[in-house]
C-alpha cells in the first residue's frame, strides 16, 4: 500500500486561478471576479476563500487547518502585486472583505470595507490620497462602524446617533459638511462606543482585523435573515459562502471619482440599451443607503467620457462573453475605471423570454439554450391577468395563492347568488368558508373564489386551478358568516355586493376594485394574436421558444378536462388529448335527483330505471368531449367519489326532517334519504366506498358509464369523427378488482362497438400504494396506467389532502422536513419511488404499456422533469397549465448543461 500522503486542501484561490464555472467553490461573486480578471478587465487584485472553508468552519466552529497559512501566502502575493503592505503606516494596502455565495443573496450577508486602517495607517492613507485628510478619517470611521456592527455586534444605531450628533454640533444635515477634524472626533467617539460594547479597544493589528472580518462573513451565512431568504428562494442551507478579499478602490476621492451599477439590457422588459445609475464622489454603500440621488448612467458620458466609453466597451464584451444580460458594479477612482462585480442579472419573467429571443437573433445562443434560460414558473406568471398596483392598495388579508390570477368583483356567499348576479352581467367573487361539489355552478359563474379555510389541494383550489380561475384559499384572517351574508376582516365588515379584489398569485385580498390588465400571452395561446404579424417582442419570443420546446420534447401533454368547453380551450393551448375526464360532475346539478333515486332504489327495477335515465345524459357529455378532442385520446375515468357526497349533509337533513315532523308534514321521502345518509356515513370517506369499490358494490353503475362511453364513441365515428376513448378505473389496489370490472366492460364494449371500428382501451389509475407495488400483476389486466399522484401522495404519506396543508404544513416547511408541499411538487424520493417501481414493473410485465400521470403534479415544472426522467409517455394537467407542461417537457428533453436559470 502506498504511504499516506497528506495533501493540503486548497482553500484560497487568487482571482487569476478561478473562473466563472467555479461558483460552487468560489461563490458567484468570486467566480465572476476571477472570470473578469482572466478576461483582462480592470479588476482590483484579490483572492477568494472557498465555500469549503466556510463549511468546515461552520461545522467545527474553527477555521480549518491550513487556512491561516494560505491566507498569509495569498496576502503576501497581493501585497507584492500592489507594492503595498496591509495596514502599512506610510502607504497602506486596504482591503474589502465581501461575502459571495453560489446564488446571489442580496444584502443578506456581511461586507467589511477599509480593513487595514488604524491610528497610524490613517495618516498614510491621507498621504496616498494627496493629503486628503478628510477622506482618510472618513474611511477610518466607516471601518470602525462596519466592523463594530458586523464583526462585534455593536448596535448600529449607536454609531448613527454619534454621526447625527456630530452633524448637529456642526449645524448641518449633510455628511459632506463634516471636515477632517470633525471626522477625527467622530473616530474617537466610535472607538468609545466600540470599547463600551465589546470590552476591548478597536483592534489596531491589520491581520487581526482581516481574520475577524473573514470569520464574521462565514458566520453571516447563518444569520436569521439569510436563513429566511434561503428558505424563501429555495436555496439549499448547506452551501456556505465564499469570502472575497479585494484591494480597496475608492469612489469618494473627489469629483473625478464615483460609483455605479449598470445592466446590459433592461431587466424589466428585456429592451436593448444601457440601464444604470451613477453617483459621483461616493462609495457603493452610499448608493444603497440612498444618501444622495443617483443620476442616469448616460450622464457619465458628460462627466468622464473616457471612463464611460471604456465601460460601454466592457459591457459589450461581458454580454458577448456571458451570452446573457449582465449586471455590473463599478467604481471610478480618480478617472480610473474598476470593475467590482458582474453576474448574469436577475430579470422579470417577460424579460427572460424577450432576452432569450434576442440572444438567438444575435447569434449568441441557440434555441436549446434559449429554452434552458426560461422556465414554466415564468410562463405561468405571464399567463395570468395582473393587478395594476400603482395606486395605494393595501391588502386586508393574505391567504394561500391557490390559483393564480387577479380578479375583482362583488362579494357573494352562495353559489345560487353567484349564478344570479353573473347572469345579470356582474363580476362576482364567491366567498365561502370552504367549497364543496355543490358550489360548482357558482364557481363557474364567479370571477374568483375566496375561502377562509383549506390549502392548495382543497376543493376550491383544485377546481379553481382546473378552470383557470383565480382563487385565494385559507385566508384565515377572514371570518365568514354565511347566514348574515358578511365577512369580517381587520375591523372591516364586508357585505354581499361590496367589491373586493383577490390576487391568486400572492394570496392577497384587497377591499375595492384594483384595475386588472389581461395577458397577451394567453391571447396568443387562444389564437387571437398572430405571432408572425404582431409587433410584440414578448409574444414573438414566447411563440418561438414554445415551438422549439414542442419539437424537442418526448413527453406528450394532455389535459384534465371534463367539459367540452375545457377540452376546447385545452386543445387551443396545445393539449394532445385528455388524460383525465372526471365523470363525477356529470352527476350533479339537475341530475342530482336521478342520483338520489339510484342511491335510494329499493329494488333492482328502481335502480335500473335511474341508471337508464342517466345513460343518455352521460352519452351526450361524452359525445361533446370526443368531438372537441377529435382524433386524440380521451381517458374517461369511471366515477370516483363516495356516493354520499351526492346527498345532502347529514346535519341539515336531520334538522329538515325534525322541523317537518313538528309541522305534521309527510316526511316519508326525507326520512328514507336520512336513513340512507346515515347508512352511508363514513369516518374516513377518502379511504372508504369510492372508486372501483363503488363500481363493485352498486350493480350497473360502471356498466352504465362504460355503455355511455362506447355509445358516444360509436355515435361520433358514425358522424365521420374520430373518437379514441380510454376507460380508466379509479382506486384499484388489486388486479382482481380490475379484472372484475374489465370482464363486464369488455362484454358491453363488444356489444356496442360491433363493426364500427371504434377501439376502446381499458386501463387503471395507479393511486393506491398497493397498486404501485403490485404493478406487474395489475399490468396484466391494464392497457395503460395513469398515476394519480394526488391520492398516491395522500396515501403514501398518510396526509389527508383536504386538511393538512392549512393545518400544519407551515411547521413542516419551517423545519425543512420538505421544501415544498408534496401535493404541489412530487416527492421524488418517496412517492416518486412508487411511480418508478410501478413504471418499471408494469412495463416489464407488459412491454409498451402506456404510462401517464394525471394528478396535480402533471403541471408542476419540477415534477414534469421527474416524469420525463422516469420515462412516462405523457403528463396531464389542467388546461391553463398545458403550455407550462409543454415548455418544461421541452426543457427536460434538452441537455441540462449551461447556465443556471436561477
Ligand atoms: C389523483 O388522485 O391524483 C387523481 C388524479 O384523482 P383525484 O384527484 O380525482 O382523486
Ligand atoms: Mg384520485
Amino acid at each position: 500500500m502506498a504511504a499516506q500522503e497528506t495533501v493540503e486542501h486548497k482553500y484560497v484561490y487568487d482571482f487569476a486561478e478561478g473562473n466563472k464555472d467555479l461558483k460552487d467553490l468560489l461563490g458567484g461573486k468570486g467566480a465572476n471576479l476571477a472570470e473578469m480578471t482572466n478576461l483582462g478587465l480592470p479588476v482590483p487584485p484579490g483572492f477568494t476563500i472557498t465555500t469549503e472553508a466556510c463549511k468546515a468552519y461552520l461545522t467545527t466552529g474553527r477555521e480549518p487547518d491550513g487556512l491561516a497559512g494560505q491566507i498569509e501566502a495569498h496576502l503576501e502575493s497581493l501585497e507584492r502585486a500592489m507594492d503595498r503592505r496591509l495596514g502599512d503606516p506610510d502607504d497602506p494596502l486596504l482591503v474589502s472583505v465581501r461575502s459571495g455565495a453560489k446564488f446571489s443573496m442580496p444584502g443578506m450577508m456581511e461586507t467589511v470595507l477599509n480593513v487595514g486602517l488604524n491610528d497610524r495607517s490613517v495618516v498614510g492613507l491621507s498621504a496616498q490620497a494627496g493629503g486628503n485628510d478628510r477622506f482618510a478619517w472618513d474611511s477610518y470611521r466607516r471601518l470602525i462602524q462596519m466592523f463594530g456592527k458586523t464583526v462585534c455586534e455593536v448596535p448600529g444605531e449607536e454609531f448613527e446617533h454619534a454621526l447625527d450628533e456630530a452633524k448637529r454640533a456642526k449645524g448641518t444635515k449633510n455628511d459632506l459638511d463634516l471636515d477632517a477634524d470633525d471626522l477625527r472626533g467622530l473616530v474617537d467617539a466610535y472607538k468609545q462606543i466600540f470599547a463600551k460594547h465589546t470590552g476591548r479597544e478597536f483592534p489596531q493589528e491589520p491581520r487581526e482585523q482581516l481574520d475577524l472580518a473573514i470569520r464574521a462573513v462565514f458566520d453571516s451565512w447563518n444569520a436569521e435573515r439569510a436563513i429566511l431568504y434561503r428558505r424563501q428562494e429555495r436555496i439549499p442551507a448547506d452551501l456556505g459562502t465564499a469570502v472575497n478579499v479585494v484591494s480597496m478602490v475608492f469612489g469618494n476621492l473627489g469629483p473625478d471619482s464615483g460609483t455605479g451599477v449598470a445592466f446590459t439590457r433592461d431587466p424589466g422588459s428585456g429592451a436593448q440599451g444601457i440601464y444604470g445609475d451613477y453617483l459621483a464622489n461616493a462609495q457603493g454603500e452610499d448608493v444603497v443607503a440612498g444618501i444622495r440621488n443617483t443620476v442616469p448612467l448616460q450622464e457619465l458620458e458628460r462627466l468622464d467620457k473616457t471612463s464611460y466609453d471604456q465601460l460601454l466597451g466592457i459591457m459589450a464584451r461581458l454580454e458577448e462573453h456571458y451570452k446573457d444580460l449582465c449586471d455590473i458594479e463599478f467604481t471610478i477612482e480618480r478617472g480610473k475605471l474598476w470593475m467590482l462585480q458582474t453576474r448574469v442579472g436577475k430579470r422579470t419573467a417577460a424579460a427572460a423570454f424577450v432576452i432569450a429571443g434576442q440572444l438567438v437573433d444575435e447569434g449568441l445562443i441557440d434555441l436549446d439554450e434559449a429554452l434552458h434560460r426560461v422556465n414554466g414558473a415564468q410562463l405561468a406568471q405571464l399567463m395570468f391577468p395582473r393587478f395594476q398596483l400603482d395606486h395605494d392598495f393595501q391588502p386586508v388579508a393574505t391567504g394561500i395563492g391557490a390559483s393564480p390570477g387577479a380578479a375583482s368583483g362583488k362579494v357573494v356567499f352562495t353559489s345560487a347568488r353567484a349564478v344570479e348576479l353573473a347572469a345579470e352581467g356582474e363580476a362576482v367573487i364567491l366567498v365561502r368558508r370552504e367549497t364543496n361539489p355543490d358550489d360548482l355552478n357558482g364557481m363557474i359563474a364567479a370571477k374568483g373564489i375566496l375561502t377562509s379555510r383549506g390549502g392548495k389541494t382543497s376543493h376550491a383550489a383544485v377546481v379553481a386551478r382546473g378552470m383557470g380561475k383565480t382563487c385565494v384559499s385559507g385566508a384565515d384572517e377572514i371570518e365568514v358568516n354565511v347566514p348574515a351574508k358578511t365577512f369580517t376582516v381587520g375591523g372591516h365588515t364586508v357585505g354581499e355586493g361590496d367589491v373586493v379584489s383577490i390576487d391568486g398569485t400572492t394570496g392577497k385580498v384587497y377591499l375595492g376594485e384594483v384595475p386588472v390588465m389581461p395577458s397577451e400571452v394567453v391571447q396568443y395561446f387562444e389564437g387571437s394574436l398572430d405571432p408572425e404579424h404582431i409587433d410584440n417582442p414578448l409574444v414573438r419570443a414566447v411563440h418561438r421558444i414554445m415551438t422549439h420546446a414542442d419539437a424537442a420534447r418526448r413527453l406528450r401533454v394532455r389535459t384534465n378536462a371534463d367539459t367540452g368547453a375545457d377540452a376546447a380551450r385545452a386543445r387551443r393551448f396545445g393539449a394532445e388529448g385528455i388524460g383525465l375526464c372526471r365523470t363525477e360532475h356529470m352527476f350533479l346539478g339537475d341530475r342530482r335527483e336521478l342520483v338520489e333515486r339510484l342511491i335510494l332504489a329499493s329494488g333492482e327495477r328502481e335502480r335500473e330505471d335511474a341508471l337508464a335515465a342517466l345513460l343518455p345524459l352521460q352519452r351526450a357529455d361524452f359525445v361533446e368531449i370526443f368531438r372537441e378532442m377529435d382524433g386524440l385520446p380521451v381517458t374517461v375515468r369511471l366515477i370516483d367519489p363516495p356516493l354520499h357526497e351526492f346527498l345532502p349533509p347529514l346535519e341539515q337533513l336531520a334538522v329538515n326532517v325534525a322541523v317537518a315532523q313538528e309541522r305534521g308534514e309527510d316526511v316519508a321521502k326525507e326520512e328514507a334519504l336520512l336513513s340512507a345518509v346515515r347508512r352511508m356515513h363514513e369516518e374516513n370517506p377518502m379511504l372508504g366506498l369510492r372508486g372501483v369499490r363503488l363500481g363493485l358494490v352498486i350493480p350497473g353503475l360502471f356498466a352504465m358509464q362504460v355503455r355511455a362511453i362506447a355509445e358516444a364513441a360509436v355515435a361520433v365515428v358514425r358522424d365521420g369523427g374520430r373518437a379514441c376513448p380510454e376507460i380508466m378505473v379509479p382506486l384499484v389496489g388489486a388486479v382482481q378488482e380490475l379484472e372484475t370490472v374489465r370482464a363486464e366492460a369488455e362484454k358491453i364494449i363488444a356489444e356496442v362497438v360491433g363493426d364500427s371500428g371504434v377501439e376502446v382501451l381499458i386501463g387503471t389509475m395507479i393511486e393506491v400504494p398497493r397498486a404501485a407495488l403490485t404493478a406487474g400483476q395489475i399490468a396484466e389486466a391494464a392497457e395503460f396506467f395513469s398515476f394519480g399522484t394526488n391520492d398516491l401522495t395522500q396515501m403514501g404519506w398518510g396526509f389527508s389532502r383536504d386538511d393538512v396543508e392549512g393545518a400544519f404544513f407551515w411547521r413542516y416547511l419551517e423545519l425543512g422536513i420538505f421544501g415544498i408541499s408534496p401535493f404541489e411538487s412530487i416527492d421524488a424520493d418517496g412517492v416518486g419511488r412508487l411511480v418508478r417501481i410501478a413504471a418499471e414493473e408494469g412495463r416489464a410485465a407488459r412491454p409498451g404499456l402506456k404510462l401517464g400521470v394525471c394528478g396535480e403534479h402533471g403541471g408542476d415544472p419540477d415534477s414534469v422533469h421527474f416524469f420525463h426522467e422516469v420515462g412516462l409517455d405523457y403528463v396531464s394537467c389542467s388546461p391553463f397549465r398545458v403550455p407550462v407542461a409543454r415548455l418544461e417537457a421541452g426543457r427536460a428533453a434538452i441537455s441540462t448543461t449551461g447556465s443556471d436559470s436561477r
